[in-house]
């Protein structure tokens, strides 16, 4: 399901991000290796019984930067672009505050986290 609690990334709209994997489907060997390795909150991936692959459900599910199930693929049959792309952003968002401002949050409600 497309999760409400993901539609924003650190105050960005998710939906105007273009990060998310898409699966080779010459490469896929339907093993679902993808779909138990994403999270069950954002469960990106389903499965096709029809086909035995892997397929992308829900694409602005998957945590910007996050590339986990790439790696998991054995058969280097998943694709992401260049986290290159992603450093403006993320430059916009550290330049904004927005990060420090969480941290601040974070850290405050989790005394833990503090050395
Ligand atoms: S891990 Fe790779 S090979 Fe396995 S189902 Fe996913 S995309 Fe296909
Ligand atoms: S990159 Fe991470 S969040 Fe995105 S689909 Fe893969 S495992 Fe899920």
């Amino acid at each position: 399901m497309q999760e409400t609690s993901l539609a924003y990334w650190h105050g960005k709209e998710r939906k105007t991000i273009g990060w998310y994997p898409t699966i080779d489907e010459e490469k896929c060997v339907g093993c679902g290796l993808c779909v138990v390795t994403c999270s069950e909150k954002r469960n990106v991936f389903g499965y096709d019984p029809i086909t035995k692959k892997a397929v992308v459900l829900y694409p602005y599910n998957c945590m910007v930067g996050c590339d986990n199930c790439r790696v998991a693929c054995l058969w280097d049959a998943i694709h992401f672009p260049d986290p290159n792309s992603l450093k403006e952003l993320a430059r916009e968002i550290i330049d904004e505050g927005i990060i420090a401002g969480e941290l601040r949050k974070k850290i405050a409600t989790d005394k833990s986290l503090i050395l």
